[in-house]
């Protein structure tokens, strides 16, 4: 069962996030408007990125990793809040510019 991920501006945007989950390894389908909605939603002028109920979560981290820019939060990797650079878990420090790791607040344990 198709599950909608996320509404894209456009069809362009719609087949990027497409392509990035692709990539990922999640299948995901684009649809237009032509989507036979009607269940109480916005009309819908754009379209739409829908994956797989299954797929959906790790669907919106992929999203959320490529509209941030971090890694997913399972590689332990972590972002350079200075240059950018995606750390190594192993690494406190960025081996780029020598920024230290940021902090984890979520992080408890
Ligand atoms: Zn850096």
């Amino acid at each position: 069962m198709l599950k909608r991920l996320y509404p894209a501006r456009h069809l362009t945007e719609a087949h990027l996030i497409r392509g990035h989950l692709e990539s990922c390894g999640i299948a995901a389908t684009v649809r237009g408007e032509a989507l036979a909605g009607g269940i109480g939603e916005l009309p819908l002028d754009a379209c739409s990125v829908w994956v797989e109920d299954g797929e959906f979560e790790a669907a919106e981290a992929a999203l959320h990793a490529l509209h941030h820019g971090n890694p997913p939060a399972d590689t332990g990797a972590w972002l350079c809040a200075h240059c950018g650079e995606t750390g190594e878990p192993q690494f406190s420090a960025c081996w780029r510019c020598g920024c230290e790791r940021p902090q984890s607040p979520a992080q408890t344990g």
